[in-house]
């Protein structure tokens, strides 16, 4: 039988440090053996190297010169990642100065090292009670180390290296800050763990290569462990890495201790995202609108309004004379075979009555033929007859909003007198809902508005009308319709060559799609001035990481102890620069929201808001939390561990 491989093989190992071209030999060519079950001791004065030398057992620095073997194989092939693994599992560190990260419990300190074995909160918890019992501290288990005695927190962080069953725990001066009494007591504690091992019963939960207590490993079932596991070399198994779910609730804890820093922090990406989801709200409530008047308007409507008009020379203003008249559109309808139907109208505003209610309202005269442009359809009732038409009937036909004005919700209008401006009306018909402000007019007949209520305007020809509008059968016919009626007008209007007309053929759904560009334009410049507020709020949330990383280099420190990966640390650090976006992100959502809701009511508009810009102001805060958090992040997952550990 051979003997057995010792747990600890340092060969002629040297370190030497080089500050300022100054070499510092702090390890000599030092080689020694340490056997499973051991106690050892290194005694020196201050600056001999006994740290030095644990922090190279302990995998935290790489010698110089010479070997260090654990469990037989060379450590110093390992990767950083694969030594922080080890160190999780089966190296535990006690310190002089306890280490205790101080915005944790005792219990929670002692949990620690579990996370960087991708153990669960419950089991995690389980085991450093057991732990804590082993060196009778149960009974302060949540209480913060500040609310503790030395001796008691040194109690704590044994009950900490002990919790992952480690095969090697290193204390570097454990008793130095204790009196001579709790000093002997930690000793003598360290020596009744040595032989009993700490109390776990819950095996299942630990790491499975940890089961055994270490001074009662027979060397067979030892060496046998090791052919399974590949040695230290492959100790880092699936088991052993932290996981996203821990990073956040790490991050969660950090951000709760602080919370005023934190909500300041995220401020920029709340007021960044509030913003861009406000302007998509209004931005696409003002879309929303402007399709709503195309579609009132109607498919393939042309306009046309009065133009130019000359007197002796002179250019009067648009449609300071009604330059159209009756029989241009009876020449439209008759002679431009596009054209399905065609209508004139005059229109002003007067007041309606009905019984005691009145309302203020668009009066159009116009013939049956304007409802047939525009897909108009009735909600009861009928359209305006041809006697009605020609012979200047007492007939209107309203608008959904000036029906319900003017008559109770169980009142049928249909049937009722009206008044405007004194004329008595018979109510012939309500129309369906276009929209808001397209519900809002009453029509009469062409002919009726002319005798009774608008003539004044059309005293220059008593034929006049205000505009026409005209449907084209189909979309593709539009521009030669457009021509056609342009020639026809310059044709009846006598225009000569060379002048300008005295009309404009317009397409109000295309002038529409224009605008809405417009818009969206505006909208897209907005987002961007928002998207300014992002920025600025990812790089506080990078200035405020950055500090945080720097007052924390001691928590860093302990937790790479402890057996935390680089990446681990990263880990961490990128998720508090997630949390705070998403948080942020997620209260800017709500508060944008709330203000397109208010700035609606408040201004009357519409606003729309869709998944897709929330889904948007998520997405792009989640990016700043990764961009900007990134270098804070990589910048603490590259401290050196020794080093942090020695920051104050
Ligand atoms: P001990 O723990 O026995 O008091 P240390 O191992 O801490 O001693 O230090 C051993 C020697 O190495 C000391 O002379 C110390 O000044 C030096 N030393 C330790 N760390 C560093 C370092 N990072 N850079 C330069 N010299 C160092
Ligand atoms: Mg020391």
């Amino acid at each position: 039988m051979t003997a057995p491989l010792p747990l600890i093989s340092l060969r002629s190992v040297s370190r030497t440090y080089h500050t300022d071209g100054v070499a510092v030999a702090a390890v000599r060519n030092v080689s020694f053996d340490i056997a499973q079950g051991e106690i050892v001791a290194v005694m020196g004065p201050s600056g001999s190297g006994k740290s030095t030398l644990m922090n190279m057992i302990g995998l935290l620095d790489l010698p110089s010169e010479g070997e260090v073997h654990l469990e037989g194989a060379n450590v110093a092939g390992l990767s950083e990642d694969r030594r922080s693994s080890l160190r999780a599992r089966s190296i535990g560190f006690v310190f002089q100065s306890y280490n205790l990260l101080a915005r944790h419990n005792a219990i929670e300190n002692v949990a620690l090292p579990l996370v960087y074995c991708g153990i669960g909160r419950k089991d995690r918890l389980a085991r450093a009670e057991a732990s804590l019992q082993a060196v009778g501290m149960l009974h302060r288990a949540h209480h913060f180390p500040r609310q503790l005695s030395g001796g008691e927190q040194q109690r704590v962080a044994i009950a900490r290296a002990l919790i992952a069953s480690p095969l090697i725990v290193l204390a570097d001066e454990p008793t130095g800050a204790l009196d001579s009494r709790t000093g002997a007591e930690i000793l003598a504690l360290f020596a009744a763990l040595n032989r009993t091992g700490p109390d776990h019963r819950d095996d299942h939960a630990r790491p499975r290569h940890r089961d055994a207590v270490p001074a009662h490993d027979p060397p067979a079932r030892r060496r046998a462990r090791q052919r399974r596991d590949g040695g230290p070399a492959a100790a880092e198994t699936e088991r052993c890495v932290m996981t996203m779910l821990q990073g956040f609730q790490i991050a969660l804890h950090a951000l709760r201790l602080n919370p005023l820093r934190s909500f300041l922090t995220m401020l920029g990406i709340v007021i960044g995202v509030a913003s861009i989801v406000t302007v998509f709200a209004i931005g696409s409530g003002a879309q929303l609108r402007l399709q709503e008047q195309i579609r009132s308007i109607g498919a393939n409507v042309l306009m046309i309004t009065p133009g130019a008009v000359y007197q002796g020379g002179v250019r009067l203003k648009d449609g300071s004379k009604l330059t159209m008249t009756e029989s241009d559109v009876q020449a439209i309808i008759e002679q431009i075979p596009e054209i399905q139907a065609a209508a004139g109208s005059i229109a002003g505003t007067a007041q309606v009555i009905h019984e005691s209610k009145n309302w203020n309202t668009t009066i159009n005269g116009t013939t049956t033929g304007h409802f047939m442009v525009r897909d108009w359809q009735l909600a009861a009732g009928r359209y305006f007859s041809g006697t009605e038409e020609t012979g200047a009937g007492k007939v209107v036909i309203l608008g959904s909003t000036v029906a319900r004005e003017l008559f109770a919700p169980g009142d049928d209008p249909i049937g009722a007198q009206i008044r405007i401006m004194k004329v008595p009306l018979e109510v012939v018909g309500v129309l369906d809902r276009k929209g808001p402000a397209q519900d809002d007019v009453a029509f009469v007949p062409l002919t009726t508005a002319k005798l009774r209520f608008l003539g004044s305007a059309s005293n220059i020809n008593r034929d006049s009308v205000a505009y026409i509008i005209a449907k084209v059968a189909a979309d593709s016919q539009m521009a030669g319709a457009r021509s056609e009626i342009e020639s026809l007008l310059r044709q009846r209007h006598r225009i000569p060559a060379g002048q300008e007309d005295d009309f404009k053929v317009q397409d109000p759904a295309a002038a529409m799609e224009a605008q809405q560009g417009a818009i969206r334009t505006v909208a897209l410049l907005l987002v961007a001035i928002a998207s300014v507020s992002l920025l600025v709020g990812g790089i506080s949330i990078m200035n405020v990481m950055i500090v945080s990383v720097t007052e924390r280099t001691r928590e860093i420190g302990i937790r790479r102890a402890l057996g935390g990966r680089m990446r681990d640390i990263r880990l961490q650090f990128l998720c508090e620069a997630l949390v705070l976006c998403l948080l942020g992100g997620a209260i800017g959502v709500a508060g944008g929201i709330t203000l397109s809701m208010t700035v609606a009511r408040m201004a009357g508009w519409i606003t729309s808001i869709d998944g897709e810009a929330i889904g948007l102001a998520l997405v792009f805060s989640i990016a700043t939390g990764l961009i900007f958090g990134f270098y804070p992040a990589h910048k603490a997952s590259r401290l050196s561990p020794i080093e942090a550990l020695k920051t104050e």
